[in-house]
C-alpha cells in the first residue's frame, strides 16, 4: 500500500486509515494541545498527526485568506456583533462574528470573530 507521503501538493494532507475498523481518518485541530488530529468517524479512534508543517503551513494559508477579509468584515455595519466572546487577545468585548461554510461541506461549520479594537484586529474561530 503506497503511502503518498512523497508526493504531498500543496494544501494535501495526505489519507490516514483508521488502526481500528479501516476507515478514512479526518484531520482535527486539538485546539487546547494545538496539534492536529486524524480522527475516525466511525469509531472513537484519533491518533496525532507526525507532520506538523503539514498543520502548520494550513492554519498559516487559512489566517492568511483571513487576513484579505478583516478589514472589510470590522467595518461592516450589517455583520452581527456579540460582547458575548471576548477577545482572546485584549479581551475587548466587541466582537463582529460571521458563519464561514468550508469548501468540503462535511467539515464542521466554524464561526470566524473579528475583533473591532483597532489596535487589535484579533480574529479567532470556534465551532458552531
Ligand atoms: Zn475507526
Ligand atoms: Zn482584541
Amino acid at each position: 500500500m503506497a503511502t503518498g507521503e512523497s508526493q504531498q501538493g500543496p494544501g494535501f494532507i495526505g489519507i490516514r486509515f483508521c488502526d481500528e475498523c479501516n476507515n478514512m481518518l479526518y484531520p482535527k485541530e486539538d485546539k487546547e494541545a494545538r496539534v492536529l488530529l486524524y480522527s475516525c468517524r466511525n469509531c472513537e479512534f484519533s491518533k496525532q498527526a507526525d507532520n506538523s508543517c503539514v498543520y502548520v503551513n494550513k492554519i498559516l494559508h487559512k489566517v492568511d485568506e483571513l487576513t484579505h477579509i478583516v478589514a472589510d468584515v470590522v467595518a461592516d455595519p450589517t455583520l452581527p456583533r456579540t460582547d458575548e466572546h471576548p477577545c482572546p487577545k485584549c479581551q475587548t468585548r466587541n466582537a463582529v462574528f460571521f458563519q464561514a461554510q468550508s469548501r468540503r461541506g462535511e467539515e464542521e461549520m466554524r464561526l470566524y470573530y473579528v475583533c473591532c479594537e483597532a489596535k487589535c484586529l484579533h480574529r479567532w474561530t470556534e465551532y458552531a
